[in-house]
């Protein structure tokens, strides 16, 4: 646990919230918080003020609670991300609260008290802010607080870490019937700065903005120093029971099990994976508690509802490493849990409970390996594991210092299959069509290549951008990730000729993403010379990059797709070349037809797997591809006796549609062979060339 170095640090500063109102203190204060996962988790957590404003009816002063609404981040919310409502309208709420069978209808009385028409919904937790009778209140899901109160005797540790200055009250829902608990704690107990709310977290209180942060830096600390002083000496869950293998190991035994459990749990929809071989991580899948604490479920509602009531622990003993053995034993294993997911459903649902969700594990614990989750998109997949790793330390404190325990069955699934919860699923917006897939793209840093990586993304697609250009494909990433998040794109640097560099192309996206669904082939180079002039190594750099490294690229893919067992599509970008034959071209024409016979062969043996083989055939896509700014432009314009400009005027006149062709077209008919769009077709050629009667295909 944190020792005295790793306290939490105050970064307010007065010189800049001393110009604030108090409703910009707040967001401040949020941002602070949230800023640091020592505080609270993503998501996790909600702050308040009670701000006197000017109410826009009346023009009278009245009372405000400004609380983070239902939803969103403090760590990175806005001043939108505030409900805001009028506390006289909260307070009146009490006297139609009808008791606690019927606390959930109170959240249907929320919008009636919204101040200044704001949009933002006021979340299930604004009672537990409204009813504490101070103006700031803090509650965070700090790992070291949230220890304490997974303990089974979260109550009395509370007492001796902290006296009588925080309260501590048993395990209850948050809602309206909490907000009540709190209140009458505070009002009973006046000395108390906040309370511990058992397998949950922390509420802090104070009269001013810097005050209430500074409370709730100093009782996170507190319990971090009282922990680490409690288990200082002893080995953490009981000390190490397996080895834990070296990185490369890890690395590689992810990439071979991420997709095979992806495949199995993909069936209805696709999923992508994440992994974490961190320290906290290792060493908890190689403790001797992982038998009895991983399948206690985590306790802290936040937790559950991200990772599951309970992780699958993968059969692999690091000791006696036998990959093929647990890769058999994996669809047993995925098969026991959806059934024993299926089997708390029957137990704990009630007669108007949601239908069951997705009976599929999210984390999976490997021993000596690491974590390994999987969720509908790589942004849920990272936050699940990063709280998992937070339940992690919870599990670590709590049996330090007394005996952890999840939080019981029932109130478990009460939460998780909330009629409330399930609202706020049925809000979330529809996912996108390419929504949990994995691409990878190679020649992923050049013209057609990065179009087509982009057009990709804006459907939702995880995309690994494969390139000989590892820097250049770094820097295309870089910039994506600036428009679709540093979640969803990868780059890697691949020579396509190379079998041990595909390979590990193909490691990479597994371990990244957990492994992959499309592959555009697309990487290439030109050339052009008489035949008399073509040598023999110009032929075999065109032979080896476009039709071996096409083989190669493919060949892998069809193995990660065999081993997910969940379809999959190859797009090959060949050239109008490859179908029509063009004057002092001949390596690559014919290098290029050799793909496109390639990619029929593959068609032909992918279909009973439901691996689809198309092709795209671009031609003159002068615009943004670095083939055209080289050599080949200089042998083209030479053979058609003019500039560039003039080249691609030339182009377009030779075209059928006189329209010049860009990479976004490319990248369109990409899209359409990657995509569902085509679930019923394989082995087709799509020319995007604006019509060029040679290369009609018959
Ligand atoms: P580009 O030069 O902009 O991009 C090609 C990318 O492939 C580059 O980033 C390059 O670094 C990479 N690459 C080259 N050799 C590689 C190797 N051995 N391993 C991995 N990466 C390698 O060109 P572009 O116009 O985007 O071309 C993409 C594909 O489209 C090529 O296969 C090309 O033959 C085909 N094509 C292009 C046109 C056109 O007019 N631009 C026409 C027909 C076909």
């Amino acid at each position: 646990m944190a020792a005295r170095e790793n306290h939490l640090k105050n970064l307010w500063d007065d010189a800049r919230a001393g110009s604030m109102t108090e409703s910009e203190k707040l967001l401040y204060r949020s941002n602070l918080l949230g800023s640091d996962k020592r505080v609270t988790n993503f998501g996790g957590g909600n702050t308040s003020a009670k701000v006197m404003e000017r109410d826009p009816l009346t023009g009278q002063m009245v009372e405000v609670l400004w609380v983070k609404g239902s939803g969103g981040d403090i760590g990175s919310m806005k001043m939108d991300g505030f409900s805001t409502l009028y506390m006289e309208k909260v307070e009146a709420l009490r006297g139609l609260y009808r008791g606690v069978a019927h606390e959930d209808e109170m959240v249907g009385y929320l919008p009636h008290c919204t101040f200044n028409l704001n949009p933002r919904a006021a979340s299930i937790d604004t009672p537990l802010h409204a009813y504490v009778p101070r103006k700031h209140v803090d509650h965070v899901h700090s790992d070291a607080i949230i220890a304490l109160a997974a303990s089974v005797n979260s109550k009395a540790l509370t007492a001796e870490v902290f006296g009588d200055s925080i309260g501590w009250l048993p395990w209850k829902r948050p809602g309206f019937e909490l907000g009540l608990w709190l209140n009458k704690l505070a009002v009973e107990n006046p000395q108390m700065r906040g309370a511990v709310l058992e397998s949950h977290g922390l509420f802090t209180w104070a009269d001013d903005a810097k005050d209430c942060y500074l409370t709730t830096l100093e009782v996170i600390n507190t319990a971090a120093d009282w922990l680490a002083a409690r288990s200082a000496g002893k080995p953490a869950f009981g000390g190490a029971a397996r080895p834990t293998l070296d990185a490369g190991q890890r690395r590689d035994l992810a990439a071979r099990l991420m997709p095979a459990i992806r495949g199995l749990i993909s069936k209805d929809r696709h999923k992508v994976g994440h992994f974490d071989d961190s320290p906290e991580v290792l060493e908890f899948v190689g403790s001797a508690m992982l038998g009895t604490l991983a399948p206690m479920g985590t306790s802290c509602p936040d937790h559950f509802l991200r990772t599951k009531i309970a992780p699958l622990v993968v059969d692999f003993d690091p000791a006696k490493p036998d990959l093929e053995a647990t890769l058999a034993s994996l669809p047993a294993a995925v098969d026991a849990y959806r059934a024993g997911y299926a089997a708390y459903y029957d137990r704990c649902k009630h007669a108007d409970s949601p239908a069951l969700r997705d009976p599929n594990a999210v984390v999976y614990l490997v021993p000596g390996v690491g974590m390994i989750t999987f969720a509908a998109d790589k942004a849920t997949a990272r936050i699940s594991a990063e709280f998992y790793v937070n339940a992690i330390n919870v599990m670590r404190g709590a049996s330090a210092v007394s005996t952890y325990q999840g939080l019981p069955e029932q109130e478990a699934f009460d939460i998780e299959y909330w009629l409330l919860e399930e609202a706020k699923l049925q809000r979330m917006p529809k996912p996108k069509a390419l929504a949990g897939r994995v691409a990878l793209v190679t020649g992923g840093a050049g013209g057609i290549g990065s179009a087509t990586a982009e057009r990709l993304l804006k459907d939702g697609a995880c995309v690994m951008l494969a390139d000989i250009d590892g820097a250049a494909a770094q820097d295309v990433a870089a910039g994506m990730a600036r428009v679709y998040g540093a979640d969803v794109v990868r780059a890697v640097a691949m020579n396509v000729t190379d079998e041990a560099q595909v390979a590990a192309a193909y490691a990479t996206v597994a371990v990244e993403f957990g492994g992959v669904d499309i592959l555009v082939s697309n990487a290439g180079i030109a050339s052009s010379a008489p035949i008399e002039e073509t040598t023999l190594a110009l032929w075999n750099r065109n032979m080896d990059i476009l039709s071996t490294g096409y083989f190669l690229v493919s060949r892998a893919a069809f193995r990660m797709l065999r081993a997910q067992g969940i379809g999959g599509s190859v797009i090959f970008v060949a050239s109008k070349n490859g179908l029509a034959a063009s004057p002092n071209a001949a390596a690559y024409c014919t290098a290029k037809a050799a793909e496109i016979h390639l990619a029929r062969c593959l068609a032909l043996e992918g279909a009973e797997a439901g691996i689809r083989v198309n092709v795209v055939n671009p031609d003159a896509v002068l615009r943004g591809s670095k083939i055209w700014s080289g050599e080949w432009l200089d042998q083209r314009a030479s053979t058609y006796k003019t500039d560039k400009d003039g080249l691609e005027e030339m182009y377009r006149q030779r075209s059928l549609l006189k329209r010049s062709v860009l990479p976004e077209d490319i990248a369109e008919g990409v899209y359409f062979f990657a995509s569902d769009l085509t679930a019923k077709s394989t082995g087709n050629i799509l020319n995007v060339d604006a019509g060029n009667k040679e290369a009609f295909t018959r």
